[in-house]
């Protein structure tokens, strides 16, 4: 699985996904233009899109894809909160009793899951590829995992921050409590990573990309090593 990052952080977030048969982009938070630049102008052969939740650093390009006709697959409830008109190439998420239902866009199976985070219905991915049985955990912008996943190969997987370097800026008065407050509540820490890690099967475990961190609260050091000494994988901070 050949993985691309085009934009990490809360100003922007877009990853490029490609099994050698299908191509997909991992939320649309760029302008339209370093999309096209990421793909290597070649955004006709992008299957899909997959949009974790509403906000900008995510969603910004949604209807500037569809206008491209790449199909763009959401949860209803967060389209509509950023008024995305109806498209024949938006697919809502369609919900089963416990969860979303798995479905395929070329070579890859998808399964959305719920997340945690402070928009009406955030989601991560689980991406299987039925080319190379690898299997790809995309989650972000949440403070909590509550599903464990088997047989996973690959992770692009948020730590936002640590908690030291938090309680170092609030001290010193350069975090406002209100902003950290909404921090623990709304994306992941280091500590919970770890967490997930340490209860999550990692054996096949061969790459880890670390998404979303903060430019003040992150130390990427740090993090690289400890999800390193962890799971013994490969470990990029996008
Ligand atoms: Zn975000
Ligand atoms: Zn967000």
């Amino acid at each position: 699985m050949d993985i691309t990052i085009l934009a990490s952080g809360s100003t922007g977030n877009c990853y490029h996904v490609n099994d050698s048969k299908t191509s997909l982009l991992l939320d649309a938070g760029i302008p339209i233009k370093a999309i096209h630049v990421g793909c290597g102008f070649q955004l006709s052969r992008v299957s899909g899109c997959l949009v974790t939740h509403y906000h900008g650093d995510h969603s910004k390009s949604v209807k500037s894809l569809l206008k491209a006709g790449v199909d763009v697959y959401m949860p209803r409830e967060e389209a509509e909160v950023c008024g995305i008109p109806h498209s024949h190439r938006l697919h809502y998420l369609m919900h089963r009793d416990d969860g979303y239902s798995s479905f395929p866009v070329g070579t890859f199976n998808i399964l959305p899951f719920r997340v945690e985070h402070d928009t009406p219905a955030p989601v991560g991915y689980l991406i299987a590829s039925r080319s190379t049985g690898e299997k790809l955990l995309y989650f972000t912008d949440s403070y909590y995992l509550r599903y464990r996943f088997t047989g996973l190969t690959h992770i692009i997987g948020e730590v936002n921050y640590d908690n030291e370097s938090v309680w170092d800026h609030i001290e010193d008065g350069s975090t406002p409590a209100a902003r950290a407050k909404r921090l623990f509540s709304s994306h992941m820490s280091l500590d919970t990573f770890l967490e997930f890690l340490d209860a999550t099967d990692t054996c096949r475990l061969r790459q880890i990309y670390i998404c979303h961190m903060s430019n003040d609260h992150g130390n990427a050091d740090k993090i690289s090593r400890a999800v390193r000494q962890e799971t013994g994988a490969e470990v990029y901070v996008c």
